[in-house]
């Protein structure tokens, strides 16, 4: 991808802040999304779920960048991605 490409995707990004919806009883607690993120916007709760497991939670404040790896490697489906107009 060329440089200008690459700056264009980011500028268009830079618009957006995003959050997560983690459907915390689905959760198997495997980690996949807390080492596939990049920037570090997850962890393991101290709490556990209804299973007895420890979920995951979004870190407050966290810069997600909506890049999608935690959605796609979680194998239980409970992550979406909430896009959010900045200033709101
Ligand atoms: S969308 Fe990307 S940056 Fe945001 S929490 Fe998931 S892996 Fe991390
Ligand atoms: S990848 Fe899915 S099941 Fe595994 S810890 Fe993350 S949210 Fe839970």
């Amino acid at each position: 991808m060329s440089q200008s490409k690459i700056n264009r995707f980011k500028s268009r990004h830079k618009k957006n802040s995003f959050s997560l919806a983690i459907d915390r009883e689905k959760c198997k607690g495997c980690g996949l999304c807390v080492m596939y993120c990049p920037l570090n916007c997850l962890k393991l709760s101290d709490k556990f779920n209804k299973n007895s497991t420890r979920f995951v939670e979004f870190i407050p404040g966290s810069k997600c960048c909506g890049c999608g790896r935690c959605f796609f490697i979680c194998p239980e489906s409970c992550i979406e991605i909430l896009k959010e107009k900045e200033g709101k």
